[in-house]
């Protein structure tokens, strides 16, 4: 049971040294009191035999000085963790979620198919269903190759794009993230962004001069990297809705000038939709903005909670991949039965159920409305962006955040001590201010009060 009126009192004069150690009847966030000994535990455990702890570097919360619950289970908007206590979820396995948990639809597709052979690495009707499931979705796709992974669909998009121009740079946006390959690690956002590392080291100096950057919402940086490469640039990708930096919305100015820059100079736009892509509408992105890239990347939702990514568009372009054409792509699980059930269960119920989206826009909007009056109420100066189900609270003296330069003002220290005091009344949201929010499907609108409530006690409390 969630319990708002805060079981546990927050003590942020907390001996930072003791944040790696394993605290007896400490809170993982930091407080004191609370039943959270088998997550402190079992993350001192998995920090000896996993580097950090855990398998991608933002789950270990180490942006915000604090110890993650490690979860037994989930269902509907909430999760579950080990010693029992149950939040309300807007991380959403970082966005695959949108049906929320253990969608029983979703469930039952894996099992039943599970129960007929997990992988086979031969064709199966399951691939062209969920290849025609995307078409429909997303008509700038008329051909799609499936991957495991977003960082896998983004890496193979930006070969493909090279391998069809003839060309070897690439423009990406500081701030935006594309996953953890090589040619992306290069001012990147999210998880290397808060970790202070903006180069990662292991990418070689040649494979970083590939890699052009320019300024998010400033169409000039792209403009002047165009003069001075015209003919050499590949592709452009860049998130069309940001959620890696927080959630940024581009001018209409930025996002129709990208598109007439590459096609003046034969270059491949790329959306990276691998998280607004069947979240912000079913076409994603490029349906709410009106402007169609050349190829499109995705993941998260498309799996339905299981591993898959996937990249399509232009047929011109995709029969450049093998086996049609020379550039070389593969995967042993790539279009694997149970991620194909999981996923394309998920896209049909999201294509199907009537007004699935103008309901995720309700309750979206009444989130944004009660954390902005929370903020007002309680002067707390603050910038809620939000697009459909995704949302950032950004605590900043400015009033709008537009760019990376925006995001960076903001004070990660006041978003720490928010979200620890957050986690204690029962609300699980990422643990770093570069980063969205999102709501599912499954949120009810107690959920929705119970968060905006929590806002509104977190701040109170922070203020004295
Ligand atoms: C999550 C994400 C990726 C990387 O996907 P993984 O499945 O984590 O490799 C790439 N691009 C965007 C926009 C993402 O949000």
């Amino acid at each position: 049971m969630i319990n708002i009126s805060s079981r546990i009192i927050y003590n942020n004069k907390m001996d930072k040294n003791k944040q790696n150690k394993v605290v007896p009847n400490s809170h993982p966030s930091g407080g004191v009191g609370g039943s959270y000994t088998k997550s402190i535990a079992a993350f001192s455990e998995a920090q000896k035999h996993i580097p950090g702890g855990v398998n991608s570097p933002v789950r270990s919360f180490k942006n915000v000085n604090a110890t993650p619950p490690f979860i037994a289970s989930a269902s509907g908007s909430k999760v579950t963790d080990i010693d029992g206590n149950t939040y309300i979820d807007y991380v959403g396995s970082w966005g695959p979620m949108l049906l929320g948990h253990t969608h029983p639809d979703v469930v039952k597709a894996i099992s039943e198919t599970a129960a007929l052979g997990a992988s086979f690495g031969a064709p199966t009707l399951l691939e062209t269903e969920m290849a025609l499931q995307i078409k429909k979705m997303v008509p700038s796709i008329d051909s799609v190759r499936m991957v495991n992974s977003g960082t896998e669909a983004t890496m193979s998009a930006v070969r493909l794009a090279r391998g069809y121009t003839k060309r070897d740079l690439i423009i990406k946006f500081e701030g935006c993230y594309h996953g953890h390959h090589d040619s992306f690690l290069i001012k990147a956002g999210s998880g290397a962004l808060t970790l202070g590392q903006p180069n990662s080291p292991g990418v070689t100096k040649g494979i970083a001069a590939g890699t052009l950057t320019a300024k998010y919402n400033d169409i000039e940086t792209v403009k002047q990297l165009f003069e001075k490469h015209s003919e050499e640039i590949a592709a452009v990708i860049l998130e069309p809705v940001t959620g890696n930096m927080g959630v940024i919305l581009p001018s209409k100015e930025f996002i129709t000038g990208i598109r007439e820059l590459c096609t003046q100079h034969g270059t491949v736009l790329i959306f990276d939709e691998v998280m607004t892509g069947f979240r912000l509408a079913k076409g994603g992105a490029q349906e709410i903005l009106g402007v169609t890239p050349d190829l499109t990347t995705l993941g998260k939702i498309i799996g339905g909670g299981l591993p898959v990514g996937a990249y399509g568009g232009k047929q011109e372009i995709m029969d450049h991949l093998a086996p049609k054409g020379p550039v070389y792509q593969a995967g042993t699980l790539s279009g694997n039965p149970l991620a194909m059930a999981a996923g394309l269960t998920t896209l049909k119920l999201l294509d199907e159920t009537e007004g699935f989206y103008e309901q995720l826009e309700e309750k979206s909007a009444r989130l944004e409305k009660g954390l902005k009056k929370a903020l007002v109420d309680n002067n707390v100066p603050g910038v809620i962006t939000r697009i459909g189900s995704m949302f950032t609270l950004f605590f900043t003296k400015e009033d709008k955040v537009e760019s990376f330069d925006d995001v960076c003002k903001c004070d990660t220290e006041f978003f720490a001590k928010y979200f620890k005091i957050a986690l204690d009344s029962g609300i699980y949201m990422a643990p770093s201010q570069f980063e969205a929010g999102f709501v599912s499907i499954a949120h009810s609108n107690e959920d929705i009060d119970l968060t905006i409530e929590a806002a509104n006690a977190a701040f109170k409390r922070l203020k004295d």
